[in-house]
């Protein structure tokens, strides 16, 4: 795979193909592009099931995947070094083991995929769908799984920086998670997507998610862990008020 860096005009037309990178102001744009070009190149890209992703997907992947390390740093994405590139939804061989250690088993439809330690997994159309500001966003969904075990397993706590409070963390993504089972239990429109309620890890999956794709919503809905979220992705300094 070629390792050219990407041309700044092709880099500013993916931005402009997903509206949550139109508001970054133009230090933001400049750092999100040099985090894509390290994407670009340091991992492996393959397509499969007779995808040859173009540059352009290339393109609409390493943008995306550049955001939630845009303050980190690339080295946040050390636990894997392949993307696996699908055209559209895939199917996935699921075995999943629950809390009394049954192992389930049986197809289950995917957009994306991290393995432990594994590649991550994308279907473009979803890859598509993502960064629209509606509160999907499957590279972020997946990488936030990547961020969250590299301290280990994929459990819903990340490696925190220094000055964060673990127990605050905790308590924050534990009153969250309460909620939402509150809320599928009574019936009511739930604040965030009920896949979250499945695991620790796919609710911070998902809240990863809306913190990216629907931050002001996030904060609306649910302050404490959209503060916490914030510590982590370090996204609101970009947009502080300077007075
Ligand atoms: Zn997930």
């Amino acid at each position: 795979m070629e390792r050219v860096r990407p041309r700044r005009e092709d880099f500013q037309r993916a931005v402009g193909r997903f509206p949550i990178l139109h508001d970054l102001p133009p230090p933001a744009l400049d750092a999100l592009f040099e985090r894509s070009t390290e994407i670009l190149a340091g991992k492996d890209f393959f397509g499969t099931q007779g995808l040859e992703p173009s540059p352009d997907d290339l393109l609409d992947v390493a943008v995306l995947a550049a955001l939630p390390v845009l303050n980190l740093g690339v080295d946040w994405y050390r636990g894997f070094h392949t993307f696996i590139l699908y055209p559209a939804e895939f199917v996935a061989d699921v075995e999943e083991m629950d809390e009394v250690g049954l192992i389930h088993s049986g197809p289950e439809i995917r957009a994306g995929e991290a393995w432990a330690h594994g590649p991550v997994v994308l279907a473009m159309d979803e890859v598509r769908s993502s960064g629209q500001g509606e509160g999907f966003n499957v590279v972020a969904h997946e990488l936030a799984h990547q961020i969250d075990q590299l301290n280990g397993d994929m459990d819903g706590y990340p490696p925190l920086h220094e000055g964060m409070d673990r127990q605050q963390w905790a308590s924050v993504f534990s009153a969250a998670w309460q909620r939402l089972q509150d809320e599928i239990q009574r019936g009511q429109e739930p604040t965030l997507d009920p896949y979250a309620a499945e695991s620790p890890a796919e609710f911070f999956a998902v809240a990863t998610e809306m913190y990216f794709d629907a931050p002001v919503w996030l904060h609306e809905q649910h302050p404490d862990m959209y503060t916490q979220l914030d510590q982590l992705y370090q996204m609101s300094k970009w947009f502080a008020k300077k007075d």
